[in-house]
């Protein structure tokens, strides 16, 4: 008998889930980290949905470590060190009526797009206003119960399909990040989509155009902090979303360089998913620069870095820019990447080191010569001879992160797969089941 879908919980998000159950509020898992456990990987994060309002969420909270966040719609972030718990209150669908006063920016935008998405609803709206079904199975740790409203949700799971809830073209057109998400989902486990998910989205690649950049600029960290950036970046290539999301990067899609930045993304993966080291957003970030840096400014091709000249920070800061435009990623997360690429010449050199293992971008750098040692270096003991971090506060993942079963990836109709998610599903005391009005939402 497989364990319980519990035991792959943080206990402190059970701990969250039951102290709004006990106040009284009907509380769940869900989206990636329920899809996550059910395919047996660690999730990354926990989103939370409840019945209990943002007020009401703080109070069960007593307000401590708790913020109210978000303009189109507003969430509690639970905090706890440097993780974070989404808690959004259950909502539904908007009518269309809603949707009357559009912003000026938007008078252009689609016809059925979403500008307001705030009205609260019951635990089974909630499920039905999410975007896929893989995406709406909802698990109850309490009484260890997984709740399929869509009744698709586990079955397309166990089978590796992408499919919107309800009408793909119209879901698309309220709201064009879904296209991404859906493309994501391909990259990211291997996914297939279900033929008129995927017919919709080569039809709605464009509409990308419509949507938020503050959204997809957040969408964009999102996938630079995926261990899998490189078969994310390969699944916007290949369906031609790219192309709409970062023109730059797509244009040298096909190059040397990029080819070298998606070994580099790809072994940086790999480390992650085994708990060698901790996602960090501003190293995805230089190793995507760093193959075009080295052929822009520097002489002698892969591997061969740069020589430090005045104005070398500028040089790679404008790299990093042109590449990732239009969208903006932080100052922050640029300035930190460029400093990774600047520590790289010292690794590959051994310049003094020992100095600066207390700094803050060390872990993150020291990382990532030791991945560009592996593809391109191949200096004997590399490893051995980096200085170990002296914080242990920055990317090196010094814990290994719990029930990890190493990178293998799903697919459709992978038999592991569907094993791993029958068995998950097994797992859970109970399933419920959809009604067969629910289940006829697609059809
Ligand atoms: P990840 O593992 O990358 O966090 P995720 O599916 O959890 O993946 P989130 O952005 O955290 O992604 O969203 C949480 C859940 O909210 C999703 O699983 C989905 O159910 C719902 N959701 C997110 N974005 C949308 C959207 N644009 N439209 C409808 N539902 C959405
Ligand atoms: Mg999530």
């Amino acid at each position: 008998m497989p364990k319980s879908l519990k035991n792959k919980i943080d206990p402190y998000i059970i701990d969250v889930i039951g102290r709004l159950r006990s106040a009284g509020f009907e509380t769940y898992l869900v989206g990636g980290a329920v899809r996550d456990i059910l395919l047996d990987r660690t999730p990354k994060d926990y989103d939370v949905s409840t019945a209990a309002t943002p007020e009401e969420v703080r109070r069960v909270f007593r307000d401590r470590h708790t913020l109210i966040i978000g303009k189109r719609f507003r969430l509690v972030h639970l905090i706890r060190g440097r993780d974070i718990t989404e808690i959004s209150t259950f909502r539904k669908r908007p009518d269309q009526e809603d949707q009357a006063d559009r912003p000026k920016r938007c008078e252009n935008a689609p016809e059925n797009m979403i500008f307001h998405d705030n009205a609260f609803g019951t635990s089974r709206d909630d499920a039905f206003r999410r975007d896929f079904t893989v995406n709406a199975i909802f698990y109850d740790p309490i009484d260890d119960k997984l709740v399929d409203h869509t009744g698709l949700g586990v079955s397309d799971l166990r089978d590796g399909i992408v499919r919107t809830i309800g009408d793909p073209s119209l879901r698309f057109e309220e709201d064009p990040v879904r296209v991404l998400r859906a493309i994501k989902l391909v990259g990211q486990y291997g996914f297939t989509m279900e033929s008129e998910t995927g017919r919709a989205v080569r039809d709605s690649l464009e509409l990308i155009l419509h949507a938020s950049p503050s959204r997809l600029s957040l969408e964009l960290e999102k996938i630079l902090r995926n261990s899998y950036t490189d078969s994310i970046l390969k699944a916007f290539h290949d369906y031609g979303f790219l192309r709409y999301y970062l023109p730059d990067l797509d244009a040298v899609f096909e190059t040397p360089e990029m080819d070298y930045a998606l070994q580099l993304l790809a072994l940086r993966g790999e480390r992650i998913r085994s708990g060698i080291f901790r996602a960090s957003l501003s190293t995805a970030v230089a190793m995507v620069a760093l193959p075009f840096a080295e052929t822009e400014i520097g002489q002698a091709g892969r591997g061969g870095l740069w020589d430090y000249y005045l104005g070398v920070e500028s040089d790679l800061r404008h790299i990093i820019l042109r590449l990732f435009h239009p969208l903006v990623l932080t100052h922050r997360t640029t300035s930190d990447a460029v400093n990774n690429l600047l520590m790289q010449l010292r690794f590959k050199t051994h310049r003094r080191l020992h100095s600066c293992a207390d700094r803050k971008g060390y872990p993150g750098a020291r990382e990532f010569a030791i991945i560009q040692n592996i593809v391109a270096w191949h200096i004997p003991d590399f490893e051995d001879s980096c200085p170990l971090p002296v914080r242990s506060s920055g990317a090196t993942n010094i814990k290994r992160r719990r029930g990890h079963r190493g990178g293998r990836r799903g697919g459709n109709g992978n038999p592991d797969q569907a094993q791993t998610v029958h068995a998950a599903a097994q797992a859970a005391e109970s399933v419920e089941p959809a009604t067969e009005s629910e289940r006829d939402f697609n059809a």
